[in-house]
């Protein structure tokens, strides 16, 4: 979602006639897209902002801005402007479309020099309805993703899992028009990306706030993969209390559609998901991946895990590795639960981080084990791989996704970014295959 809301702002900024930066040049504007999901990515992002005071020093013409989710919560426009008052602009989620207007007043600021105090930072106000907005169909993007295009499909949450900011720093839902998500992803196409990948924070979400009952996730995957090309479609994050049967049906059915999901569990035990407020329960959740895997027995599963939840006891913890055990994703991200200011959880006794960090330990070797494991069975198939991108340290090499979403890497050149190759895979070193001649 950062990564397509950068493209947003790199659309509006090369409208203004900016271009990016090329490696030694010094830039006339930073902005920095923030995300404040856990504290070690705001951290990040405060340290970031802190490296950049020099720079200002030497070139005060240099406009700084930080947006998105971070300056959203409560007070930190404040601490921002208090303890890092070179920052020229500061804007919220749901106001990034802002961005030309602010850059356009500093600019004319800049020749009556303003005290800093007088500096007005506009950031989500919570007065405004919830389905405020003011990035439109016409907010230009400059995609830097090729072959693979971003098409945010709702924006928002209205979930609340009691650990969460997401809700807090991003509102309510708000779905996009399904022409409007149909005309994005056939322009992708005719423009020659070969991976549309759907995004919201709950795309199953994905028109309940319209009141057309047709207006649904697996309408909308259907209508996409009607789209003539050769495209692959991915999408994310899923919730598993609204992934239905007819998406499921829809995605094994589909010509683009791959199999693959993402299908975040957090928990393995019904207490933890209870407490987190995740509205499913480990029976429910090991049914949807049955069902997955009857569907598509080629589908490849990867999921989010979160470790020391105040609740979470050692035998919760135990619920949590036997679930992997049984589900075998072909790759988790896992996380050590990070209290957020104004959430229910933050306000519940907290677990010591030693034993948050034992716990993730035991995880990930699990997890790298059965990873591991999976990507033998990979050896001496073939699989079609869209080479998305040069392979960094390995010369001579590029590197692609199966449609399972496992990584191959294999001998190509540049000329073969965005092209489908047919792969056999002749090595597998944990979550990476390789390929040492194409077919
Ligand atoms: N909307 C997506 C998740 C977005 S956040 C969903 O519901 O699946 C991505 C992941 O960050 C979550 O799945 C969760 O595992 C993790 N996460 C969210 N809040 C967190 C917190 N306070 N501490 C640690 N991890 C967190
Ligand atoms: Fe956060 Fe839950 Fe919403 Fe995902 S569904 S963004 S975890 S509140």
């Amino acid at each position: 979602m950062n990564v397509h809301e950068s493209e947003k702002v790199a659309g509006i900024l090369e409208e203004m006639g900016y271009r990016a930066c090329l490696e030694g040049e010094k830039a006339d504007i930073i902005v920095f897209n923030t995300c404040c999901i856990r504290d070690t990515a705001e951290r990040r992002a405060l340290g970031n902002i802190g490296v950049v005071k020099a720079e200002k020093k030497e070139n005060p013409n240099l406009i700084i801005a930080v947006i998105g989710c971070m300056p959203q919560q409560e007070g930190v426009a404040e601490t921002l402007k208090n303890r890092y008052p070179y920052v020229d602009i500061v804007l919220g989620t749901r106001n990034i479309a802002m961005l030309k207007d602010e850059i356009e007043k500093v600019l004319k600021s800049r020749s009556n020099i303003k005290k800093k105090s007088d500096k007005k930072y506009r950031c989500f106000d919570r007065s405004l309805p919830d389905n405020y907005l003011d990035i439109d169909e016409a907010t230009p993007q400059s995609r830097t993703s090729y072959p693979n295009a971003w098409v945010n499909i709702i924006y928002g949450c209205n979930n609340f899992c009691t650990y969460c900011i997401v809700p807090y720093v991003r509102a309510r839902e708000l779905s996009r028009e399904m022409s409007s998500v149909l005309d994005e992803v056939k322009k992708c196409v005719e423009d020659g990306y070969k991976e549309i990948t759907l995004l919201g924070q709950n795309v199953n979400s994905y028109g309940n706030d319209i009141v057309d009952d047709s207006v649904n996730f697996a309408n909308l995957l259907k209508k996409v993969d009607e789209i003539e090309g050769d495209f692959r479609v991915r999408f994310m994050t899923s919730h598993p209390k609204d992934l239905s049967d007819e998406v499921i049906s829809v995605m094994a059915n589909s010509r683009h559609i791959c199999h693959n999901l993402h299908l975040p569990v957090q928990a393995g035990s019904n207490k933890v998901l209870r407490d987190m407020n995740r509205r499913y329960t480990r029976e429910h959740y090991l049914e949807l991946i049955a069902k997955l895997r009857k569907a598509m027995p080629d589908i490849g599963i990867t999921t989010d895990i979160m470790v020391g939840f105040p609740t979470e006891t050692e035998e919760d913890f135990e619920e949590t590795m036997d679930l992997v055990r049984e589900v075998r994703y072909s790759n988790a991200f896992t996380f050590i639960y990070s209290p957020r200011k104004g959430t229910p959880a933050a306000k519940m006794e907290q677990i010591p981080y030693a034993v948050k960090q034992a716990r993730i330990e035991k995880l990930i070797a699990l997890q790298n084990s059965i990873t591991k494991e999976i990507s033998n069975d990979y050896i001496g198939g073939v699989y079609r791989v869209l080479c998305e991108d040069m392979a960094g340290k390995h010369n001579g090499m590029v590197c692609g996704r199966t449609e399972s979403g496992r990584l191959v890497t294999f001998p190509g050149e540049n000329e073969d970014i965005g092209k489908f190759f047919d792969i056999e895979i002749t090595e597998a070193r944990s979550a990476s295959l390789f390929c040492k001649k194409k077919v």
